[in-house]
């Protein structure tokens, strides 16, 4: 089907629809009067009979009604916009469960999420270095992988990027696991022969000592990263306002946001300024994040726990508690097999947990493996005996090796569960470390089947691609972005929808403002190009919305 732009879309029908030519008990009552009514398309509410309509009225940032395209052109009065959807679909705003886009405010990133060849990316590059200033860093913080290419599955060499970028430091960060720097990006990083390795890092050197422009391990990427000149507010918001539209632009109209290590409040600024004069474009609603890895540094959050205030934001921007570290030696990490199980570190993980139900403040924690899952469950039952946490919504993110009597477990403490797409960059590499068992991590099916209320999202921005429609593609289908299949506990496209909609809304503390297409919720939705329900599977990560609307106001719209 043709992409249709949505000038092409739009219909206005101020004074075409005289009162005095319809019926007196169809004419809308006053206040019934939509500003905006979208008819002729196909409306996948996601409300909990999963109703597909044929269109919507709204009037300021709420839906009105929802119906037939004849009853909803009763809602139109003189000064309505008619979006005429021309058969399109319409669903909900897709919200994330769990990202990490907060910090994506610090850099103007060059980004390859979905992008499935190297030669793809090589351009990309190369165009972003045509329209740099001489000496700005351009940078790829995560988001893809070498396992994403179809053509050649490998990174960049020092030599091509040198070619590409002779005047710009480049930096292409792979997951968490290894970035590769040109020339320019080490001279300004200030790398050479006499670098050390940082912790958890090796700077790669040839056998005559000079660095390969490789640098790899999670603290090497997060050395060289830190490298890269934070510039100033101006330019956060700036970069804030750019990565929203993006965003929107994928269909994400809200999420939850879990932070990320080194948060300041620098990073919360943007968003906060933006959502206080009514200029941000989706939902974000967030979770305090501190790491403390000894028992010392327990003891300097405890009273930050003690002073939080969360709930005094609006419906765009809202604090709703703590994530996703409880104490970071017990967190554990997806591509590590084993679990630190230790007593002594659980001890002070339940200091955190403790003063949080004390408090009754939401909580989400990290947890990934079998074994960590029922430490943490061990000490959430403990303490829910003293405090009860049922009724906080706590939740654990990640779950890859969840087991159904964990999910058991979890629902009679009142939990849910954020669940995440890494493999669509990570798969292969799950594959190598944990074998045949990462066909089941994480296991969508038995999750979904449990009855358990779960979300689902990506934990981008470095983990995996930000594209929504690649969340409910690899909940579908169980393959790589590129195209590797990886995951066989795959769930129907309803049950995925669901779950980045509705059940997220749930999640984000929103179920009665977001999440589905129904009379009072906000009217949060995307037209697509194709329909979401009906094209073949392997297409649903191609699908793009044509409008993104979010309270009512359109946010995006197609070229
Ligand atoms: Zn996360």
């Amino acid at each position: 089907m043709r992409l249709i732009g949505l000038a092409t879309l739009f219909i206005a029908v101020a004074g075409c629809a005289p009162t005095g030519t319809r019926p007196e008990a169809a004419r809308p009552q006053p206040g019934e009067v939509a500003d905006v009514i979208l008819v002729n398309g196909k409306v996948v509410t996601v409300d909990d009979r999963f109703t597909v309509a044929q269109a919507l009225a709204i009037k300021g940032s709420r839906i009105v009604a929802v119906g037939s395209t004849a009853d909803i052109r009763n809602h139109a009065g003189g000064n309505t916009r008619v979006i005429d959807l021309q058969g399109r679909t319409v669903i909900p705003g897709l919200i994330d469960g769990h990202s990490h886009w907060v910090r994506a405010a610090e850099h103007d990133e060059l980004r390859f999420d979905g992008v499935t060849t190297r030669a793809a990316s090589l351009k990309m590059l190369a165009d972003r270095v045509r329209s740099a200033r001489p000496g700005e860093w351009i940078a790829a913080l995560g988001g893809w992988s070498e396992q994403q290419f179809t053509d050649e599955q490998r990174g960049f060499p020092l030599e091509e990027l040198d070619r590409i970028a002779p005047a710009n430091p480049v930096l292409l960060q792979a997951v968490y696991i290894h970035a590769y720097l040109n020339t320019a990006a080490l001279k300004a990083a200030g790398i050479d022969e006499k670098t050390p390795n940082p912790p958890n890092g090796t700077i790669e050197k040839d056998a005559n000592g000079k660095p390969t422009g490789v640098v790899r391990g999670a603290g090497g990427v997060a050395f060289v990263a830190s490298k890269i000149p934070l510039r100033d507010a101006e330019a956060w918001l700036a970069n804030t306002r750019k990565y929203v539209t993006h965003l929107n632009s994928m269909g994400i109209t809200g999420w939850l946001d879990a932070g990320g290590r080194g948060m300041t409040a620098r990073h919360y600024a943007p968003y906060q300024y933006l959502a206080e004069r009514g200029e941000l474009n989706a939902r974000v609603y967030w979770t305090t994040i501190r790491q403390p890895a000894t028992p010392a540094q327990v003891d300097k959050v405890l009273p930050e726990i003690q002073a939080l205030k969360p709930f005094q934001g609006n419906d765009y921007f809202d604090h709703v508690g703590w994530g996703e570290t409880v104490y970071a030696p017990v967190t554990t990490q997806l591509l590590r097999k084993a679990s630190n199980l230790k007593p002594d570190d659980f001890a002070q993980a339940r200091r955190v947990a403790q003063a949080l139900a004390e408090r009754g403040i939401y909580l989400n924690a990290h947890v990934e493996m079998t074994d960590a899952i029922d430490a943490f469950l061990d000490m959430y039952e403990s303490i829910n005996k003293e405090k009860p946490i049922k009724g906080l919504r706590w939740s654990f993110s990640h779950l890859d090796q969840v087991t159904p009597q964990q999910l058991e477990r979890m629902k009679r403490l009142g939990m849910n569960a954020q669940i995440h797409t890494r493999p669509l960059i990570q798969g292969v590499l799950m594959h190598r470390v944990h074998g045949d068992k990462a066909w089941t991590m994480p296991p969508f099916r038995m999750i979904q089947d449990s009855g358990i209320l779960w979300g689902l999202g990506s934990d981008a921005t470095a983990v995996t691609t930000s594209n929504p429609f690649y969340n409910l593609s690899f909940a579908v289908t169980g393959k790589m972005v590129g195209g590797h299949h990886v995951n066989k506990q795959t769930i129907t496209r309803e049950e995925a929808l669901i779950a980045h909609t509705r059940s997220n809304a749930i999640i984000v503390f929103q179920e009665s403002n977001l999440g589905s297409i129904q009379k009072g919720r906000y009217a949060d939705l995307l037209v697509l190009d194709r329909d979401y329900l009906m094209v073949p599977e392997d297409a649903i990560k191609d699908l793009k919305p044509v409008m993104t609307m979010v309270g009512g106001r359109v946010v995006y719209e197609a070229k």
